[in-house]
Order: C-alpha cells, then structure tokens, then sequence
C-alpha cells in the first residue's frame, strides 16, 4: 500500500511516497535527498520520538524543562513520560545535566534544558 508523509528532515518539507508492505518499505519517491528515505523508512517501521516533560524539582514550585538526547520508540513515549512523574531533582540543575540516564533501556539520557535553583 502507498503512505504518503511529509519528511521532516529538513525545511524543504518533501512529500513522500512510501511503498509499505506492512512489515518493510520497499520504494520511497519524492524525497529529495538520501535523508527522506531514511525517514520514511523509520517512521513507518520503528517510529521515534523526541520526549519533551517537566519533571518536579525539590522545595521549589517550578518545573524544570527536560527532553530527551535523542529520539527514542514512539512505543516508548508513554512510559517514558510515567518514568519521568516519578523524578525529583534537588536543584541547582544545569543546562545538559542528566536527569534520568538510559530512559527505559533505550541508552538514550533525559538531560535538563535550563538552569534552575543556585
Ligand atoms: S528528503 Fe531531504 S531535501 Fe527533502 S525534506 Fe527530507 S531532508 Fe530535506
């Protein structure tokens, strides 16, 4: 069956047309670039995803901002969002300071966007 998609790799924004046989992709057209291929080939596959949350931070009201380093299975999504509820951080946190290391076995780190606290 044909899948259209939209790549996201870059601001071209390429219309893809996937060949998915529901187990493997096996032509991919409109893509510009090798990069498009690729995409459509994980996104129908293996889906991933960037995490973004907010986890609690100890003695203070405010949140902190984290994501994930990388993508991780879209499968995934939800449970890394229930293993990060369970975090608290004791400030000061910086920028780039893990905050949840290898999220669910994925190797993947959740890392602090901001600084908060000190
Ligand atoms: S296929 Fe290549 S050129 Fe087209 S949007 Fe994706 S990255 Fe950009």
């Amino acid at each position: 069956m044909k899948r259209e998609l939209t790549c996201i790799g870059c601001p071209m924004g390429c219309r893809l047309t996937a060949e998915f046989n529901g187990t493997e992709v096996t032509e991919v057209t409109g893509n510009g670039c090798a990069v498009g291929a690729r995409y459509a080939r994980e996104e129908l596959t293996n889906p991933k995803r960037m995490v973004t949350a907010l986890v609690r931070v100890v003695g203070m009201e405010r949140p902190l901002s984290v994501k994930t380093e990388a993508p991780i299975e879209k499968r995934l999504v939800f449970d890394c969002l229930a293993a990060l509820g369970a975090v608290a951080v004791a400030p000061p946190v910086r920028i780039g300071d893990v905050i949840l290391e290898n999220v669910l076995g994925t190797g993947v780190n959740v890392v602090a966007t901001e600084d908060i606290g000190g």
